[in-house]
């Protein structure tokens, strides 16, 4: 096992820097989570970290060494690709093998670490199959053990749960979570998903067009965001974002909107009076009420039997609040989403930063 660190590294395909400065670093045995939209710069950084794409500028270590100039196959680092990438005439045994058999490992030692990968993932039984005789979730587990028979420093991952259906991904996460709290090998996983990220990670990078947002658990991106992106990214159904400027009166703040709502702040509140911000509170950190916080209209109500989505209008804006009271919510009727004053977030309108006291 090993650490992994990129400093400073760029990358440009013809004029355009598709990343620009990217920073991280990740100690061995750690799980973490390249997370950002589509076109970020994902699976670009990743290819680079493999070898499999040249950087422009920066370093990229495993270890103690600089890897900038090591052919991927000596990087001793094992890829998991989102469409497997099996060998479709070769069986399960000899896709897992196969590797090691490039290596010119003996027989002996192929099967014993064949027969081990396969314990791990439960495919001890299809070891004789072919890939067109399996389902999308044991291919993707063969593609899983081909990976662990390497046994590499690092295990990397570009979207390898996208394939599969909904149920069948969030077992993989689990599965594949379980697999890393065994094997504690240094594991960086690409995915679009933030709910993937937040539930497998021990640390996520958040990306957006070629730089790194925010680097942290799972939860201090929840809990707070550095950013708007950051914030909006984070979290589902989203933060309810609301624009407006921060008032100050007599030891009280509250953020004035165009519409004329005043929204509550606490006491202790970032900022100065009159700055243009952006007031985040998320679906779940307010309750319904008849008074106070937020007036809205309600709108779409959707019970998912854990709890309620209430989809509403604020002075003609979109807002949704989460809720464990199943009832009380009449399309069209006025009612008041009522926030925990502790959970706002505030956000300064122009850089669209964190506010901090
Ligand atoms: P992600 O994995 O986050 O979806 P990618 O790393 O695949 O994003 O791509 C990042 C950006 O780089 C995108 O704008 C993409 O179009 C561009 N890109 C990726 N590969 C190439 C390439 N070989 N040539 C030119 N542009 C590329
Ligand atoms: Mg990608």
């Amino acid at each position: 096992m090993a650490s992994v660190t990129v400093q400073q590294v760029r990358k440009k395909y013809g004029a355009l820097e598709v990343i620009r400065g990217i920073d991280v670093a990740i100690p061995d045995g750690e799980f973490v989570v390249l997370v950002g939209p589509s076109g970020c710069g994902k699976s670009t950084l990743l290819r680079m970290i493999a070898g499999l794409e040249a950087i422009t500028d920066g370093t990229i270590s495993i270890g103690d060494a600089v890897v900038n100039a090591v052919p991927p196959k000596d990087r001793d680092i094992a890829m998991v690709f989102q469409n497997y990438a099996l060998y479709p005439h070769m069986t399960v045994r000899e896709n897992m093998g196969f590797s090691l058999k490039l290596r010119k490992a003996d027989k002996s030692e192929i099967d014993e670490r064949v027969a081990t990968a396969a314990g791990i993932l439960g495919l001890g039984q299809l070891l004789d199959r072919y890939p067109k005789q399996l389902s999308g979730g044991q291919r993707q587990r063969v593609a899983m053990g081909r990976a662990i028979v390497r046994n590499p420093q690092v295990f990397l991952f570009d979207e390898p749960l996208s394939n599969l259906d909904a149920k069948l991904r969030v077992q993989m996460r689990t599965e594949i979570k379980a697999l890393h709290q065994q094997l504690k090998t240094t594991s960086i996983y690409v995915t679009h998903d933030q709910i993937e990220a937040m539930t497998m990670a021990d640390r996520i990078v958040v990306m957006h067009d070629g730089i790194v947002e925010q680097i942290g658990s799972p939860l201090e991106l929840y809990d707070t965001p550095a950013n708007l992106f950051v914030a909006g990214f984070i979290g589902s159904p989203a933060i309810n974002l609301i624009s407006g400027r921060l008032r100050r009166d007599n030891g009280h703040a509250w953020v004035a909107t165009e519409a004329g709502i005043d929204l509550p702040l606490g006491a202790n509140a970032a900022g100065q009076d009159g700055q243009a911000v952006v007031y985040g509170i998320r679906p779940e950190h307010m309750a319904p009420g008849s008074q106070g916080g937020l007036p809205v209209t309600v709108g779409v109500v959707e019970p998912t039997g854990a709890n309620t989505f209430v989809y509403a209008t604020l002075a003609g804006a979109q807002v949704c609040g989460v809720f464990a009271e199943r009832s009380g919510y009449a399309p069209g009727a006025a009612m008041h989403f009522v926030p925990q004053l502790d959970r706002v977030h505030l956000f300064d309108a122009a850089s669209g930063q964190r506010l901090v006291v």
